[in-house]
């Protein structure tokens, strides 16, 4: 059977080597960085340095790929977040936050705008998520109204990564029986930004206040009311990358939890060999590459045909985001009071998994909406 079936080609492994190099370059800042609620200076300036955020834009403008690659991203997410929470998220926010655009923007503001991403020139935002909406979007509060040649957008948006920082938002609000993407500037009349939350795992993090908003008719993304299609564009190219970073997070933890256990002896041997903990790691073990098989399998069909791999980008975020906690927790106990040490590796690994499971499609979410589709698949 062809290797290539079970094995990155060439052009992937060199992007790892690439992403894992900037992963080592980062690591004397990376734990301050993590614990950051605006963009560290440092980590932006090594990420720009890197290249690498012109995988996330088309080549068009200023892009490496013709369009995205999905297992581009995952293979490089997956480098980032095994060293730093707060790189993996500015790199893959840049993509997030950009790629409604390149699909449906007006060419003058697609050509403003995607080459300043490409760059990290300009930081890039989605902002979806409401003080009283998360998973149920179809509620959305804030509204989109055309006013001549002009729209104006109203509301407010909660817990928006970038939120404060970024330099524009994809703003989604409801526009008539739709809802309609629209491309906000973070100088924009009107608009501004307010960070009251911060979350067990530092991230920057923000709300978006839109006071009548009024921007040109071209900063509308894709056709008006069909906002919802970008955002499932984004997500069915994004959403598999969640388990990229997932495995990196996970591998990690097991990674430190093999350094200490082999290390450590308790009752006269290694804690690597005491009792249940050989197998709690080998489990780790196969939990990590089971994720980073599906992981891999479902990036590169998102890469062929995002849309028709979505239910495979779904599955390859549950399991790896929901094994990456497993593994993370197990990490801990075998690490004994060592694995609860504040401002410890260990530390970090463990608080930033649990987002994983609750932002991109909660857990539940996914599931609830994958089992829908297999009971449809028995009654046709
Ligand atoms: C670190 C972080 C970064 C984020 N960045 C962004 C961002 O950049 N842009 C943005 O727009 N949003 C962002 N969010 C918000 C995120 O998208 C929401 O948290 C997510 O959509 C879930 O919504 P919620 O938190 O309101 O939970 P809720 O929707 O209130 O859900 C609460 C619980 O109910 C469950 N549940 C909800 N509906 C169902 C259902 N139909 N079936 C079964 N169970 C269900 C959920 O799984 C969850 O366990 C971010 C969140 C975090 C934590």
């Amino acid at each position: 059977m062809s290797e290539a079936l079970f094995e990155l080609p060439e052009a992937y492994r060199a992007l790892q080597e690439q992403a894992q190099a900037l992963a080592r370059a980062v690591r004397p800042f990376s734990a301050r960085a993590d614990e950051a609620d605006h963009i560290d200076p440092d980590m932006r300036a090594q990420l720009a340095a890197s290249g690498l955020t012109d995988l996330v834009v088309p080549a068009a403008y200023g892009g490496r790929h013709e369009k995205v690659d999905a297992l581009a991203v995952t293979v490089v997410r997956e480098a980032l977040a095994a060293e730093s929470a707060h790189l993996d998220s500015l790199f893959a926010m840049q993509g997030i936050g950009s790629y409604g655009l390149g699909v449906g923007g007006a060419e003058r503001v697609k050509a403003e705008w995607l080459p300043k991403v490409a760059t990290l020139g300009a930081i890039a935002g989605l902002a979806l998520t409401e003080p009283q909406v998360g998973s149920d979007l179809r509620n959305l509060a804030t509204t989109v109204e055309t006013d001549g040649d002009h729209v104006v957008v109203t509301g407010h948006k909660s817990f928006i990564t970038n939120g404060g920082d970024a330099d524009f938002y994809l703003v989604l609000g409801r526009q008539g029986d739709g809802f309609t993407l629209v491309l906000v500037p973070a100088g924009a009349p009107g608009f501004s930004a307010s960070n009251p939350h911060q979350i067990i795992a530092p991230h920057v993090l923000g709300d978006l206040h839109l006071d009548g908003v009024r921007l040109p008719a071209d900063h509308v993304v894709g056709p008006p009311g069909k906002g919802f299609s970008l955002v499932l564009a984004t997500l069915a190219t994004f959403r598999v990358s969640v388990a990229g970073a997932a495995v990196g997070l996970a591998q990690a933890a097991l990674d430190e939890a093999l350094r200490h256990t082999a290390g450590r002896e308790q009752f006269g041997v290694p804690v690597a060999r005491l009792g249940p903990v050989p197998s709690m790691l080998a489990t780790s073990w196969v939990e990590i590459e089971m994720a980073r098989s599906l992981a891999y399998r479902a990036a590169a069909a998102a890469s062929r045909d995002p849309l028709a791999a979505l239910n495979l980008s779904s599955m390859a975020k549950v399991g790896a985001t929901e094994a990456a906690g497993r593994v993370v927790d197990r990490a801990v106990q075998v690490m004994g009071r060592f694995g609860l040490v504040r401002g410890g590796l260990i530390e970090r690994l463990y608080r930033g998994a649990r987002p994983m499971r609750i932002y991109e499609g909660s857990t539940e979410v996914i599931l609830d909406s994958l089992a829908k589709q297999l009971l449809k698949g028995l009654q046709s």
